[in-house]
């Protein structure tokens, strides 16, 4: 029949050493083929030229004959061989008698790195050789043939997770760093939980994965997106910052649900937690409201969470914006300490400090505190010292430390003018305790609160620095924000709106007439979902009233409505009410692996710049293969530019 022609076919294409693969690959292939759609542990040696992988054996394999492909970790004495593979290590023993000769040479001389092929027993190690570290530690390999399949020249740095090296070497040498277990570990995983996502959303609850153009145009009102150079002079693509035009124009299309592992660009520049292409799980569905998708998400990341993990609560807690600001100074707070901002205006009416007492006449003019709990027994002077500096340099503000329940004084003259009955009114709303430090600022609201929101990180960061333990690094504290502002005053321009989030949110409900009076004071229907401290996912309830939509981007965004008719017209042809939001992958892999960079849960990142500093994109053309996209590159005036354009010239030529 047709199943046993294909296996056999499958089988005769293997050409093996020992001979003996084939029966043994028949054997998983067809439990493949039987167990493959309830399947839990994977079948990892099917298909290829090995019996098992290096990291599975154990006892219960003892007198087995096995074939394993590997790298040779490291080598003692000429007696033992180390082999590593994706899975694991295991001990192999090199034979000493003179009939194995050959197999001796080949594993004696192999240089660390090479990859061989072995065949022999799992035998299990003599008594009191046993390494319980170790998970394959109770056996090892008694070889019999051997076959080098690839030597390895001297390596550029150990490939031994241990030994330290620079991100830019690992960068440049992507491929042999990924041999880490760490780097194996994290893609992995990746991989798992994508997989489990795909899961969750098509088979238990019907969303489609449908792919979305990557050569795309120019649109308004998102991050800056790459450019493209096409042959039609003067046209250019886009490279998309994220589908959620198609996502909608899907709905239009009544797919009804969709989800996409999506991969966006957006050329913004170095930060430390980004990069300018990086993975969403981008989900659009119809006839949904914000709660519809909070619980999906909550849903989704429940049922794909690593199972070596504490399982995720649900629901998750959700704050509004104004109280994630007036509380942690942020709208992505760090939920898993207190430390909490506080109002103390109240307390603090009749203040004789001069910048408070300046502050409280103003109208807008609030005192606002955070108390550091042991303070005093954490921190010094002169972190004090530079927390004010801190606050000074990077937000113009006066911060004050006082002291009110702490027996140690440290002479702050400042502090010393704090009334009595304030120092108790403080105690009494602060819930202060002996060896508090409190850090007050004074000013308008948002300031204030902003400040003493990062001094709240930075005490964090402090403290743990000097051994207290704030935030449990096995706690995962999810958090929605909810009830952003619609729009946002321009950076570059605060008499111009932008979109807090984009333009196609749609406004709440309750607010939509302030649209057409106080567009600055309209609520959104926007959700940021929040891990940690960090954004992992933000979305919205769309605008699917044409009207509304021209109205938004052309009076009160001012952005040109012709560049966007597509959709416009779309949603003028029955579009359903749709919503959707996007989760950020790499952060999301980042935070569950505790990696301390996303570039450690990409396969092949750029650097910091936005370069690949193993291949050397972006690279230099000739301009005679620019000449076919009708355009030229014109060198800036300055010296260094142009020496850097000679030496890639040179470096050009043969
Ligand atoms: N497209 C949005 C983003 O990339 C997410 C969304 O609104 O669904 O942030």
């Amino acid at each position: 029949n047709m199943l046993s022609c294909w296996l056999s076919r499958l089988c005769r294409g293997f050409s093996t050493p020992t001979g003996r693969i084939t029966h043994l690959s028949r054997g998983s292939l067809s439990r493949t083929l039987v167990l493959s759609s309830q399947r839990r542990i994977p079948e990892f040696s099917s298909f290829v030229a090995r019996t098992n992988t290096c990291g599975e054996l154990r006892s219960s394999h003892l007198g087995q004959e096995v074939t394993l492909c590997g790298w040779i970790q490291y080598r003692r004495q000429n007696i033992f061989l180390v082999l590593r593979d994706f899975h694991g290590l295991v001990q192999v023993v090199i034979p000493q008698e003179e009939s194995a000769a050959a197999v001796r040479k080949i594993l004696c001389e192999a240089p660390v790195e090479s990859v061989v092929r072995v065949s022999g027993t799992v035998i299990s190690r003599p008594p009191g050789q046993e390494n319980p570290k170790m998970p394959t530690g109770e056996i090892e390999i008694k070889v019999k043939t051997a076959e080098l399949l690839n030597s390895c020249k001297k390596l550029p740095f150990e490939v031994k997770d241990f030994v330290k090296k620079t991100e830019a070497l690992r960068l440049q040498y992507r491929y042999l760093d990924l041999r880490s277990f760490q780097m194996q570990y994290n893609l992995r995983l990746r991989s798992q939980m994508v997989m489990k996502m795909r899961e969750y959303l098509c088979n238990l609850h019907g969303f489609v994965d449908i792919e979305t153009p990557t050569l795309f145009k120019r649109t308004p009102g998102g991050a800056k997106e790459f450019v493209i150079p096409s042959r039609e002079p003067g046209k250019f693509y886009c490279l998309p910052q994220s589908p959620q035009q198609f996502k909608q124009l899907l709905m239009v299309g009544g797919l009804d649900r969709y989800f996409q592992v999506a991969r966006c660009y957006r050329d913004e520049g170095s930060r430390p937690d980004r990069q300018p292409e990086f993975t969403q799980i981008d989900i659009e569905m119809s006839f949904v409201d914000q709660t519809g998708i909070q619980r999906l998400i909550e849903g989704l990341l429940q049922y794909s969470w690593p199972s070596d993990k504490d399982p995720v609560v649900v629901p998750f807690p959700s704050l509004t914006f104004a109280e994630a600001l007036a509380s942690y100074g942020t709208d992505k707070p760090d939920t898993r300490f207190g430390m909490k901002i506080i109002d103390i205006s109240d307390v603090l009416r009749n203040t004789e400090v001069g910048f408070l007492q300046d502050a409280l006449s103003k109208p807008q003019g609030t005192v606002k505190a955070i108390c550091i709990s042991e303070g005093t027994k954490y921190l010094k002077r002169k972190d004090l010292e530079s927390i004010r500096k801190f606050a000074a340099d990077h937000f113009n503000q006066e911060v004050l430390p006082v002291f009110p329940k702490a027996s140690r004084n440290w002479n702050s003259p400042v502090a010393q003018s704090i009334l009595e009955e304030q120092r108790s009114g403080l105690i009494r709303l602060m819930e202060i305790r002996e060896d508090d430090v409190v850090l007050l600022t004074a000013g308008e609201h948002k300031k204030a609160c902003s400040v003493l929101g990062k001094l709240r990180l930075e005490c964090a960061d402090l403290l743990e620095a000097r051994g207290l333990v704030l935030r449990d690094p096995t706690l995962f504290s999810f958090l929605w924000v909810v009830d952003f502002p619609l729009f946002l005053p321009k950076e570059e321009n605060p008499g111009e709106l932008e979109s807090a989030h984009h333009p196609f949110t749609a406004p709440h409900p309750s607010d939509i007439q302030l649209l057409y009076t106080e567009p600055e004071k309209v609520r959104s229907q926007h959700y940021d979902l929040v891990l940690n401290g960090s954004e992992i996912g933000g979305g919205s309830i769309r605008i699917h009233d044409a009207e509304l939509q021209r109205y938004i981007l052309a009076t009160l965004l001012k952005e040109d409505v012709k560049l966007l008719s597509h959709l416009l017209q779309a949603l003028d042809f029955g579009a359903p009410p749709h919503g959707g939001i996007a989760l950020g992958l790499d952060r999301l892999i980042c935070l569950v692996t505790g990696a301390p960079s996303i570039r450690d849960v990409i396969a092949f990142p750029k650097s910091f710049k936005g370069h690949d500093l193993m291949s050397n994109a972006p690279d230099s053309l000739p301009s005679e293969e620019l000449k076919p996209y009708h355009i030229q590159v014109s060198w800036p005036a300055n010296s260094e530019a142009e020496k850097m354009f000679f030496s890639t010239l040179s470096s050009l030529l043969p």
